[in-house]
Formats: C-alpha cells, sequence, structure tokens
C-alpha cells in the first residue's frame, strides 16, 4: 500500500521541495493531507494537483476560500490550529512531514507523535522547546522520528556506519551564513536584504536570518542532543562556507563518516519519506569532474553569541530550550519590522536567557508559559532600551 503522507506547511519552502519529491516519487507515495497558514491560492493550486483527502487553513479568514475550492471535491477542510490537529490525528496518514515555521508548529508534532504517525520533522523548534517531552513520549509511542534537517539527515546516515556507544563526536557544519568573514560592525548594522542573502540555501525568511545570526546553528545543536541522545560536550560546529559535506561523525577508532552532496533540501526530505529505502533521487547531484575544494575552520564565537547561548541551553535544558527559541522568534520579529539592529536579536535573546528562572523538569504547561513569559520579555527588552 501507498504511504500516506502530511505535509504541514506545504506553502513553505520544505513543503514545496516536498510535494516535488513526492511528485517524482510516483506510486508508492500520496499525499494525504497538506496545511498551509496565509497562502491560500497556492495550498488550492496543490489541492487541485494532488488532491488529498485533507487540507488544514490556519488563517481563519482564509477559510472560506478553501471551502469553496474544495466543493465537490473528495477534500474535507479543516480550519485554524486546532483544525491542523484534528487533521494530523485522522488514520489514514502514515508519515507526517511537519514543516511549519516556529513553535506553532508544536500541537501538531504532538498529534503526530501522540497518535503515533511516523514523523519527518523540519520543524526544529518543536524539538528545541518541548524535546524533553517529545523524544520520552516518541519511546511510549514506538514512533520513529526521522529529520529532515540537512545535517540531521548527515548524522542519522552517518551513524548507520557504527553503535552509538562507538561515537566519539559528532561534527555539525555550519555555512557560516551571510555574515561569516563580516566583522562585528558590519554584522550590528545589517540590513534585512543583507541578512536574506543567503549564499548557498534558498529557503524561508525566518530560517535564513537565523542562519545569518548563525541562531540557526545553536538550535540545531539543540535538536541534535535530543534526536541522537548526546550531550552538548560531544557536538562540535564546524564552518563549512561551501555547503557540501552536510556533517560528520567521529567514532571511537578515528573514522569520520561524512555525507555529501550539494546544497538541495529535496535529498534529506526524501530521504526521510523513503526509510529506510533509497530510491532514485529527484536532486541535483555532486558532480566530481570538475575540480572543486571544500574548506573548514572553527567557528568565532565573538561575532556569532548565538552559538555559545544555544551551548548554555543545551547544557541547563528544562525550560530554557522553550525560552531561547521564544525570545529569537521575538527578536527576529523585531528585526524584521524595523525595530532593532541586527545585533540586537543577539541581544535581546541573552537577556531573555540571563533573566529566567529555569524549570528543571517542565511540563507542556510550564513550556508554553516559558514560551509566552519570553516573548513577552523580548519585546519589552527591545521597547524599553535601544537595543
Ligand atoms: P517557510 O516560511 O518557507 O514556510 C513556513 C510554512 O509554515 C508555510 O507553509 C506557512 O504557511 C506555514 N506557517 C507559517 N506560520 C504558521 C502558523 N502560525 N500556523 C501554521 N502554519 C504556519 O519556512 P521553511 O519551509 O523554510 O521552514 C519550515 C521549517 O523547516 C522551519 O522550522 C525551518 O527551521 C525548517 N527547516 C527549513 C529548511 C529549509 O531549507 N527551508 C532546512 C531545514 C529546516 P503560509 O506560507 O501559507 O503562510
Ligand atoms: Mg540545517
Amino acid at each position: 500500500m501507498a504511504k500516506r503522507i502530511a505535509i504541514l506547511g506545504s506553502t513553505g519552502s520544505i513543503g514545496t521541495n516536498a510535494l516535488d519529491v513526492v511528485a517524482h516519487l510516483g506510486s508508492g507515495y500520496q499525499v494525504a493531507a497538506l496545511s498551509a497558514h496565509s497562502q491560500v491560492d497556492k495550498l488550492i493550486g496543490q489541492m487541485k494537483r494532488f488532491q488529498p483527502a485533507a487540507v488544514a487553513v490556519t488563517d481563519d479568514a482564509q477559510a472560506d476560500r478553501v471551502r469553496q475550492a474544495a466543493e465537490g471535491t473528495r477534500t474535507q477542510v479543516y480550519v485554524g490550529a486546532a483544525g491542523v490537529v484534528q487533521m494530523v490525528e485522522r488514520d489514514d496518514i502514515d508519515i507526517v512531514l511537519a514543516a511549519i515555521v516556529g513553535a506553532a508548529g508544536l500541537p501538531a508534532v504532538f498529534a503526530a507523535v501522540e497518535t503515533g504517525k511516523t514523523l519527518a520533522l523540519a520543524n526544529k523548534e518543536a524539538l528545541v522547546m518541548a524535546g524533553s517531552l517529545l523524544i520520552p513520549l516518541a519511546r511510549r509511542r514506538g514512533v520513529t522520528i526521522l529529520p529532515v534537517d540537512s545535517e540531521h539527515s548527515a548524522i542519522f546516515q552517518a551513524m548507520q556506519s557504527g553503535r552509538v556507544h562507538e561515537i566519539k563526536k559528532v561534527i555539525l557544519t555550519a555555512s557560516g551564513g551571510p555574515f561569516r568573514t563580516a566583522s562585528l560592525e558590519q554584522i550590528e548594522s545589517a540590513t534585512l536584504d543583507d541578512a536574506l542573502n543567503h549564499p548557498t540555501w534558498r529557503m524561508g525568511n525566518k530560517i535564513t536570518i537565523d542562519s545569518a545570526t548563525m541562531f540557526n546553528k545553536g538550535l540545531e545543536l539543540i535538536e541534535a542532543c535530543w534526536l541522537f541522545d548526546l550531550p552538548p560536550e560531544k557536538i562540535e560546529i564546524v564552518i563549512h562556507p561551501e555547503s557540501i559535506v552536510h556533517s560528520m561523525v567521529e567514532f571511537v577508532d578515528g573514522s569520520v563518516i561524512a555525507q555529501l552532496g550539494p546544497p538541495d533540501m529535496r535529498t534529506p526530505i526524501q530521504y526521510a519519506l523513503t526509510y529506510p529505502d533509497r530510491l532514485h533521487g529527484v536532486s541535483r547531484t555532486l558532480d566530481l569532474s570538475r575540480s572543486f575544494s571544500l574548506n573548514f575552520h572553527p567557528p568565532d564565537f565573538e561575532r556569532f553569541p548565538a552559538l555559545r547561548l544555544a551551548q548554555h541551553v543545551a547544557r541547563l535544558g528544562g525550560t530554557l530550550g522553550a525560552v531561547l527559541n521564544a525570545a529569537n522568534e521575538s527578536a527576529v520579529t523585531a528585526f524584521v519590522a524595523g525595530n532593532i539592529p541586527f545585533g540586537g536579536i543577539a541581544r535581546a535573546v541573552e537577556h531573555t536567557i540571563r533573566s529566567h528562572a529555569v524549570q528543571p523538569t517542565p511540563t507542556l504547561d510550564d513550556l508554553l508559559k516559558a514560551d509566552r513569559w519570553a516573548r513577552g520579555t523580548a519585546e519589552r527588552f527591545v521597547n524599553a532600551v535601544s537595543v
């Protein structure tokens, strides 16, 4: 029987790449459900093309247009944040590709794990916030979490060369983003256009800005700790500007296993959907007939404070993951709105983390409260002082 896939955030960068992959895979893979927030024209186009059994639209104001488009078709329409959760709970879904951006994606990720679906996870923010609850829940439910993030897909693939206790460390690669060689002063006053000009990847705006601050790598460090059950000390961040080596695992005997490929998200998306099989790919492949070089450098914790903040958060855990994530989302929104300079993002996050009284073993309610508290604290910091 075909694998029935729900693609959450189908109108986004990961979502559209995922639909490309499913269309390429053909029979054996079926789009069962889609979700979008505001881009309803795009969603309606996807509904016509893939004829899913269900769609969800979270922006209530757009719901009527989607209902109209679904009239006379087999597609059932769900509305609002609760609608996405209800849709994920359906029993005609095998795999949930979670590609909603930010903490907004968390309820659907929980619903997928709770109802025993295989989870293909792009929405790293969900794990950063609530890994302490999601990972044990996935274990209890026997749910497999397959990483979509390219680095984590690479680590997952490299880990298949040995056993968990044979791992010495994980080497998480980072392109370094658009400000890899910029001075502190240039970073401080970088514009939105500068921040959105990523040298190697084309992605949604939030993750692109996260790549420029390097909070993306910080979130990925925490994501890797949860996915692979590793302490942060066993994860080394290395700058690799070409984004060809997607990450590496070093084993105790000194062997380092890497996964390589051009920067194209369709490769890790496809692997998460076809795992444990490998099928003919739709992505670009590495052309080794021409010469090119691969470079590696240590990261700069001075120019990119996001990295040390994330290490601190990964070590302390508790509610701090939720606080880091929410403060960052809030600060990125303030930067995009033109309310703070680029350098103010890291300062707002640092202030929020330092002001937080950590709760070491939080419930979901505690995490949601910490998220709201952090958004409020970061906003007040942004409004009160010239950050
Ligand atoms: P995009 O901004 O391109 O897409 C985000 C998707 O989420 C869109 O479908 C959007 O709907 C939907 N969405 C936005 N806000 C809400 C909300 N409040 N409720 C429900 N849905 C919402 O992001 P990306 O595709 O780049 O990233 C998605 C996730 O994948 C992020 O967590 C990111 O970190 C992760 N990721 C992305 C990579 C990439 O290459 N892009 C690489 C690795 C991880 P609409 O557009 O209709 O408003
Ligand atoms: Mg990544």
